[in-house]
């Protein structure tokens, strides 16, 4: 068998890496099918199991399984080929398709978030392959559309049922080398205010739209306030990051509406939150003749946490250790595909890939190609432990 440090170097990685980065699979056409393409060039010369789930349009995912002595049950890795779009291309250090290397990293747009994790288990797959290796238990590889919009290709894969014999599901985004046990919540709210029109000058005989929408964001940021803290999320949070209304200096505004974007740590209940919502909003309109307020859910994700003594986190820190690697834990800020599978089905997850999460949707994206050697190495130990 392949020693798996020299397996894992820095020469074949640049070389997945960039021809990943190349492949143009930003938001919102994402064009998936050229990555999925890609990647099923790598493994031409074996007889893989796969399917490829078309969305249309050029957009597909991929699942690639390694049969092992256990049949009935796998180990999932679950990772995006989308990325983010790029806004200010004449402003990159170096061209972010180009997968630039320099000083241990390479430049580009999705290298942390996260094609430099599907380089990781790219790599892994190999190793299997490359060794004839059966593992214990199944091993799945999923490969994401559509994972920086509206989760497409994680719908698509849980409507197949694929990894509802998983074990454990590995999620290969950006952790900065650290065990991700936690990710915070996301839940979106569209906030829609009508009243009534009426002369600047006479603001006695309209309903103040705009008014109306702020008294309600600041009795709701109020109401929805928590003292709990997260050991490694913090508090759960609200942000205004949307606002319009009025026509003009001396009309009542009719209409204005707001974005919320609230985060929350494990424990908070959307429901409460969106309960809590609607209450202040039907009290201003009982309140209030002529007035609405609409509230819109526009994304509603929980927040996911694992347990530390968990057998799959247990058995990481123990490879990490063998290893040499720091073990810190860590709790991601964003959610991630696994927010769409996991609150359903209970399965046991690590958040666990190469690159500095702060990187991820920034200008100048790069990872350190080190970083990835590093996580295909714990998954290969990992596939080969168990
Ligand atoms: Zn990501």
């Amino acid at each position: 068998m392949n020693n798996i440090k020299q397996f894992v170097n820095e020469e074949k990685i640049e070389d997945i890496l960039k021809n990943l980065i190349k492949i143009n699979s930003t938001q919102p056409d994402g064009n998936e099918s050229d990555v999925v393409k890609y990647i099923l060039s790598i493994f031409k010369d074996y007889d893989i199991d796969y399917k490829e789930i078309n969305h249309g349009k050029n957009r597909s995912s991929l699942i690639i399984t390694i049969p092992g002595k256990e049949k009935e049950s796998s180990i999932s890795f679950l990772g995006h080929i989308d990325t983010v779009p790029v806004e200010d291309y004449d402003k990159w250090i170096y061209p972010p398709f180009d997968g630039k290397v320099k000083d241990g990293f390479m430049y580009g747009r999705g290298s942390a978030d996260m094609k430099g994790g599907v380089t990781a288990t790219i790599l892994t797959l190999l190793y299997i392959l490359e060794n004839d290796i059966t593992p214990s238990y199944n091993v799945k590889f999923c490969f994401t559309a559509d994972e920086e919009y509206r989760g497409m290709g994680v719908l698509s894969i849980k409507d197949t049922k694929a990894l509802e014999d998983s074990k454990c599901i590995i999620i290969p985004e950006p952790t900065d080398e650290k065990l991700g046990i936690a990710e915070k919540g996301a839940l979106w709210l569209g906030i829609n205010v009508e009243g009534l029109s009426a002369h600047g000058s006479r603001p006695d005989l309209g309903v103040n739209a705009i008014e109306y929408l702020y008294k309600f964001i600041e009795e709701f940021k109020e109401k929805i306030q928590r003292e709990e803290t997260h050991e490694l999320l913090g508090k759960t949070t609200i942000s205004v990051n949307e606002f319009w209304g009025g026509v003009g200096t001396n009309v009542i505004p009719t209409n204005a509406s707001a974005s919320l974007d609230i985060r929350t740590i494990p424990g908070c209940n959307h429901k409460e939150i969106l309960q809590i919502a609607k209450t202040i909003a039907d009290d201003f309109m009982k309140e209030i003749e002529k007035l609405k307020i609409n509230i819109e859910v526009k994304n509603n994700r929980p927040a996911l946490e694992v347990s530390k003594d968990n057998d799959l986190i247990k058995t990481i820190k123990e490879i990490f250790k063998t290893l040499n690697y720091d073990t810190d834990y860590k709790g991601l800020f964003f959610y991630t595909d696994g927010s769409q599978i996991i609150p359903d089905t209970d399965i046991p997850f690590i958040i666990l890939g190469p690159g500095d999460d702060k990187m991820a949707h920034q200008r100048d994206e790069k990872v350190k190609l080190s970083s990835i050697s590093k996580m295909a190495e714990v998954y290969i130990t990992y596939i080969l432990e168990i």
